[in-house]
């Protein structure tokens, strides 16, 4: 089973995804994580990419579908993906359904964790002190929800027609959202 957790950061994506992980024996792919990666082994994407997303920016789409391609093909994890902060655009969307349909793979569920800026704003800045990470400070979190607001709309509204697109209130606590999914998802 293919799902994709969608929302703004702060949403409760990484953390649902983690649910997901050990529920489903799943695969977590998370691009934001990818590309952290990249920054700390300091290759030559990483150089490429540290500006933007210390800057709360995207990363530009060939670089994140190059990521993606990978992931989508390696066979250990066909029908076992669980997507958390991929796509973000809607050239991202289109090349997601295109990477599954050569693999002969689909999207099953699609889940929108709907939050507001207060709610992501108090959750990331307990996030910072946990996982102390370098991009989420609050000039950092607030470019990264009008980022978010601005590129990820017209992907909300994509996704939004589809048949298995699920909205879940992303303010409610974790286990009720989990729960909530779980449902959803006959688990
Ligand atoms: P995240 O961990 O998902 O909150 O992502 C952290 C940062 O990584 C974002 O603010 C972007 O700079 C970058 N990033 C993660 N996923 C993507 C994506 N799908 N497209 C472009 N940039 C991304």
């Amino acid at each position: 089973m293919n799902i994709i957790l969608f929302g703004p950061p702060g949403a409760g994506k990484g953390t649902q995804a983690k649910n997901l992980e050990k529920k489903l024996n799943n695969f977590q792919i998370s691009t934001g994580d990818m590309l952290r990666d990249e920054i700390k082994k300091e290759s030559e994407i990483g150089k490429k990419i540290i500006n933007y997303m210390n800057d709360g920016k995207f990363v530009d789409d060939e670089i994140v579908n190059k990521l993606m391609k990978n992931v989508i093909f390696d066979p250990k994890k066909k029908n076992k993906l669980i997507f958390d902060g991929y796509p973000r655009t809607l050239e991202q969307a289109k090349n997601l359904e295109l990477l599954l349909k050569e693999s002969d793979q689909k999207v099953d569920f699609i889940f929108f964790l709907n939050v507001d800026k207060d709610t992501i704003v108090q959750r990331i800045e307990k996030r910072k002190i946990i996982e102390k990470r370098s991009d989420d400070d609050l000039n950092t979190i607030l470019k990264r929800y009008d980022t978010y607001m601005l590129t990820t709309k017209p992907v909300l509204e994509y996704f939004s027609t589809k048949p298995n697109f699920n909205e879940i209130d992303g303010g409610l606590k974790i286990a009720e959202i989990t729960s909530k999914i779980n449902n959803i998802l006959g688990v």
